[in-house]
């Protein structure tokens, strides 16, 4: 049984060394994936739960590693947290996303995830102003996704750093709202225009008595203190036909349309088509 044991750790450690290599190995690639054109923007449709109609897209970055195919976001964008990579990828994105919906015939909006880093990084506001004017984006059409660990990291800054982007007419969303630190008094303390429902309780709308409990429950608290509440991942009319009921205006999930290269969404927003 003692060597047993011992092999045991010995696996343990290898995979462990494995991990951290795996790790280095991904971080080392990220570093150089804007310049070899390896990162690219999917949108997906955020709509009007009693028409259909498109609001808008929610930005999701995508990573196609030349060997190793996509690397899903869940892999890479913690890594580039963790390494501050993030600063400059966040930048890229911003960039490209305000640079497309400028381009739009229709004023739809586009939301771009901010992470904590970002969000009480030096010159923020400055860059989202400078990007603004650079690609000509009216502040309003641009929303930022925020989720509740990004207020924890440094709320003064984060709390300054909103009041400043609310100021230049930017959007902010409380994104994965009951999900993680979710506190009630976050939406009081920070000036949030939006909170989007964790895709989580949505899933669970028809299984699980409480996730519905949840859900009606942060449709009367969006009520109550007069912010829009957006449901994410509904992937079946059920659940569609369950928020409607419940009073949910706005939804996004693979019902309407799953992520992807905005030149599948481009009759769609150039005419008002409902999806
Ligand atoms: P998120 O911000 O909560 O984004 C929503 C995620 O749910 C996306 O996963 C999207 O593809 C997925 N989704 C949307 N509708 C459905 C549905 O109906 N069913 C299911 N099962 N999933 C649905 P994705 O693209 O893999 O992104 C994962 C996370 O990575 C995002 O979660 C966000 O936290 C982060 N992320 C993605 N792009 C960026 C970015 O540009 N910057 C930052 N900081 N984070 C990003
Ligand atoms: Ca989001
Ligand atoms: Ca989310
Ligand atoms: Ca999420």
């Amino acid at each position: 049984a003692k060597t047993e044991g011992k092999g045991t750790y010995r696996f343990f450690e290898a995979a462990m060394g494995a991990q951290i290599r795996e790790r280095r190995s991904i971080e080392h690639d990220l570093r150089s994936a804007i310049a070899n054109n390896e990162l690219s923007l999917a949108y997906q449709p955020q709509a009007q739960v009693d028409t259909g109609e498109v609001n808008g897209f929610e930005v999701l970055l995508r990573w196609t590693h030349p060997t190793r195919g996509k690397v899903p976001p869940s892999i890479f964008i913690p890594i580039a947290e963790d390494s501050g990579l993030i600063l400059k990828i966040g930048e890229w994105v911003m960039r490209e996303a305000c640079h497309e919906a400028a381009t739009w015939m229709r004023p739809l909006t586009i939301a771009v995830n901010v992470s904590a880093l970002q969000l009480t990084s030096d010159g923020f506001v400055e860059f989202v102003q400078s990007t603004l004017s650079q690609t000509k984006l009216p502040p309003e059409r641009l929303e930022i996704e925020i989720t509740e660990t990004a207020l924890i990291r440094d709320p003064n800054r984060a709390l300054q750093t909103l009041q400043k982007l609310k100021a230049l007419g930017v959007n902010i969303a409380m994104d994965d709202f009951g999900t993680g630190y979710s506190s009630l008094s976050n939406l009081r303390a920070f000036p949030f225009d939006k909170i989007k429902i964790d895709r989580s309780f949505i899933q669970a709308v028809h299984t699980n008595p409480q996730a519905a409990a949840i859900v009606r429950a942060v449709l009367g608290l969006g009520r109550g203190l007069g912010l829009p509440v957006i449901a994410e991942g509904v992937e079946t009319s059920e659940e569609l036909r369950f928020l409607g009921l419940e009073g949910c205006t706005e939804a996004q999930g693979y019902l309407f349309g799953r992520p992807a290269p905005i030149a599948e969404f481009v009759p769609l927003i150039n005419d008002n088509v409902v999806v």
